[in-house]
């Protein structure tokens, strides 16, 4: 039995420390069961290999990141974007992913056109439902925080999520992911989270610093900024969502220095009381 049941940790929280190698038997020896794996660092190691790897370790896999980034209206690309997402498909099966996270997508360069990027994401989403049924793989649809909106993601909040998840019609397969790092100024948030119900699929959890660097590399880690993790939990717990909080620090100037052994003693020691 792990000692920390519903702890996950995602692996951008060590992505300049370890591998996939290395990172499963860390957690494990930390007594910690659940991760999140990047692709990059899948096709590092191998598909098959690490797909052995996690099941040795006994790794509850609680998210693949990342799949959609279907946002560009070049059809060409966009067809390309579709295949790529087919195989991410493919691996999150592999692994026995519980999800895959799916990002829309931000704004091309030189294309204005926001609502169209929505448009074609959303389009493209609804392409790769057949995939993922047949795979029997989610795609969790986790919107990010608006300063990344050009970036990263067309889709802000969590409204607009379950907007999207209701008209594609299909529950069974589209779920939603919270993060607090992304949702948490939404005034709008209890009531979305109590909507999205049992389709949230994955809870992501890092805190906002005040003075924050780095509008994507300077999250972090619960407990030592200004969001309140514990009752974005229970609006979570409350909605029906009963998996893991998966730690999700991507810092670039501070986390991603540290020893890993020191950073997952302090993720431990943050679990029970700031998240
Ligand atoms: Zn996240």
């Amino acid at each position: 039995m792990s000692d920390y049941p519903q702890l996950s940790v995602n692996q951008a929280t060590l992505r300049e420390q370890c591998s996939l190698a290395e990172i499963v038997p860390l957690l494990a020896r930390h007594a910690i069961h659940g991760v999140a794996v990047w692709r990059d660092k899948l096709h590092e190691c191998g598909v098959k290999q690490g797909a052995q790897l996690l099941r040795d370790h006994n790794m509850t896999v609680t998210g693949y990141c990342v799949g959609g980034l279907l946002s560009d209206p070049d059809p060409t690309v966009f067809e390309q974007s579709l295949e790529d997402n087919r195989r991410i498909i493919e691996e999150a099966a592999e692994i026995n992913a519980q999800c895959v996270v799916f990002l829309a997508g931000g704004l091309v360069a030189g294309v204005k056109d926001i609502d169209a990027a929505r448009e074609r994401a959303l389009e493209g989403l609804s392409l790769l439902i057949p995939e993922a049924r047949a795979a029997g793989v989610v795609l969790g649809l986790e919107p990010l925080h608006p300063m990344v909106c050009a970036s990263r993601s067309v889709l802000s909040t969590m409204k607009a999520a379950n907007d999207w998840r209701d008209q594609l019609e299909a529950p069974d397969v589209v779920g939603i992911v919270v993060d607090t790092y992304n949702v948490w100024w939404d005034p709008d948030l209890s009531q979305e989270i109590a909507r999205a119900g049992q389709a949230i699929c994955a809870f992501h959890v890092a805190d906002w610093l005040v003075d924050t660097s780095d509008l994507r590399l300077d999250r972090g880690m619960p407990g030592d900024g200004v969001i309140d993790i514990p009752r974005i939990r229970a609006l979570v717990e409350d909605a029906g969502y009963g998996g893991p909080r998966e730690v999700e620090i991507f810092s670039r100037d501070n986390w991603w220095r540290r020893d890993p052994d020191e950073v997952l003693e302090i993720i431990k020691a943050r679990y029970r009381h700031s998240m």
